[in-house]
């Protein structure tokens, strides 16, 4: 049985406090987790913020090296990683690994992220009376970073967080969510064997009410990171005063089938947009709307695909989709698919658990008002409905409180740049799922799905702060 500590000032710190952490797919006690108290927060945050100016004085390349390191460490110990998010977090053992490999791509990016920290000149002279002064911007990091991270992609968002707050030369204190600390104890070991000065990064794990609003509210905390869910998302901001906050939040994201596409072509990425990981992607393909004219070719070829997925084990390589995250989310879902039922949605397959696995489900024409519409699901349930014309979809997607990303499949060009126009999301794929993302592109939501974007540029600046000099030669 593991027992873990509170990362403090370089040092693992028995807590006052333990909680246990089970497997979601065997239920099983799997490890001993600290409950941090509010001292024990309040002794993270004056770590951090000790530290905030020895980071912030280390050279860019020192910063960037830390970070290739934990790249490279990461690489060696791939597997092992892999195994911790199946164990933790019900994580199938092929997705899993591939979120690995996305987060040594992370930290890579994040490493050379660090040495293109620059500001730019500006022509005072522009203006009048701005003559013979020479001004500069330049970007300093914000001092210490408050990161809140999900359960989803405990290697892979924790990297968002730490990626950019080290390469922009902040301290951090972590707060993982608590079904998922273990991958986070796992990279803070790698950045200290990568030489990660003391106090730079510390870890508090625990309840979010306890740990995450002390975070939030507290003063030496100069910026809150989060990604989750909407409802906390929006609770921290109002709490958070004036500090800078970025939240990345959920979302029920669609696609577009239009007329006259290659579907063959396209249900293999279209079902692996739904079910990775049981839906349990901010991005998961959620909602389909298909031209009339494909919707029973579609619908047959993506539900033949579907029940060819493998149920089971998160452990085992072959498995497709395993446990949801906790029973209360098995519970919901299906009053969710019963809701649907009962307002005349067909379930075309799945709609049904097998302990805490729901089967992959596919309902048709669910009413756009029902939950399985319009909430973010967050489960292996996709909802495929008919339309009449590309624009009566763009209408249905933007007809939402959130707005991350969205797809439409088209060979139209004219139709795909509509498309793109019109779609109110932050990111628009043409000729893919809305579950595409590779992580420097720049990433975020629109309306209930957030503020701010990650993606390492992008994350850096979010991070940093611009100041301005002047130099009067008059
Ligand atoms: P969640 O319940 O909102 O939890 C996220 C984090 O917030 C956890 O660490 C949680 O701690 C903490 N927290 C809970 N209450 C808090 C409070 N009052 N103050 C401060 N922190 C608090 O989300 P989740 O279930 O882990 O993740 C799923 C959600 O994340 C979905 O909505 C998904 O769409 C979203 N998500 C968005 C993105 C994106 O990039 N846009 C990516 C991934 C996931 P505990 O675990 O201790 O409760």
């Amino acid at each position: 049985m593991m027992k873990k500590h509170l990362l403090i000032h370089g040092q693992w710190v028995e807590a006052k406090n333990y909680t246990s952490l089970k497997s979601p797919y065997t239920g099983e006690e799997i490890a001993q987790i600290p409950a941090a108290t509010n001292e024990e927060v309040e002794l993270a945050i004056q770590a951090a913020y000790e530290a905030r100016n020895v980071i912030a004085k280390m050279p860019a390349h020192q910063r960037a090296s830390i970070l290739e390191k934990v790249a490279r460490l990461l690489e060696e110990r791939a597997d092992e990683a892999a195994r911790l998010v199946a164990l933790e977090a019900a994580k199938p053992f092929s997705t899993a690994k591939a979120e690995i490999a996305r987060t040594i791509q992370t930290y890579k990016f994040a490493a050379e992220a660090a040495k293109n920290i620059h500001g730019e000149v500006l022509p005072l002279d522009a203006a009048p009376g701005g003559e013979n002064r020479i001004a500069y911007t330049v970007r300093e990091p914000l001092g210490v970073v408050g990161a809140i991270t999900p359960f989803n992609f405990p290697f892979n968002l924790v990297a968002h967080k730490l990626g950019p707050a080290v390469a922009a030369g902040n301290a951090i204190v972590l707060k993982p969510a608590s079904q998922t600390p273990l991958s986070s104890f796992f990279i803070a070991e790698l950045f200290q064997e990568a030489g990660l000065p003391s106090g730079v990064l510390n870890i508090v794990t625990g309840s979010g009410r306890t740990v995450g609003e002390k975070i939030v509210t507290d003063h030496r905390i100069n910026m809150v990171t989060f990604t989750g869910s909407p409802g906390v998302g929006i609770g921290i901001r109002n709490k958070a005063g004036l500090k800078r906050v970025t939240l990345e939040l959920g979302s029920n994201s669609a696609v577009i089938i239009d007329q006259g596409v290659n579907i063959e072509k396209i249900i293999p990425r279209c079902v692996t947009s739904a079910f990775a990981f049981q839906g349990q992607v901010c991005i998961s393909l959620q909602r389909v709307y298909v031209h009339e004219s494909a919707y029973e070719a579609f619908v047959e070829k993506f539900v033949e695909a579907t029940k060819k997925l493998k149920v089971g084990d998160p452990l085992d390589p072959t498995t497709d989709v395993s446990a949801m995250i906790s029973p209360g989310d098995v519970k919901r879902t299906l009053d969710w698919i019963e809701e649907a039922r009962q307002h005349g949605a067909v379930v075309a397959t799945g709609g049904e658990a097998e302990g805490n696995v729901l089967l992959p489900t596919v309902l048709l024409q669910a009413d756009h008002s029902l939950k399985v519409s319009c909430q973010e699901v967050f489960a292996p349930i996709v909802v495929i409905n008919k339309v009449k014309t590309v624009d009566e979809a763009i209408e249905f997607v933007n007809d939402s409180r959130y707005g991350l990303q969205a797809g439409i499949y088209t060979d139209n060009i004219h139709t795909a740049l509509h498309a793109a126009e019109r779609l109110h999301v932050g990111g628009v794929m043409i000729n893919d799922t809305p579950t595409f993302r590779v992580d420097h592109m720049p990433y975020g939501g629109v309306k209930e799905s957030g503020t701010g974007r990650e993606g390492l540029k992008y994350a850096v600046e979010e991070m940093t702060e611009m100041k301005l000099v002047i130099f009067n030669r008059n």
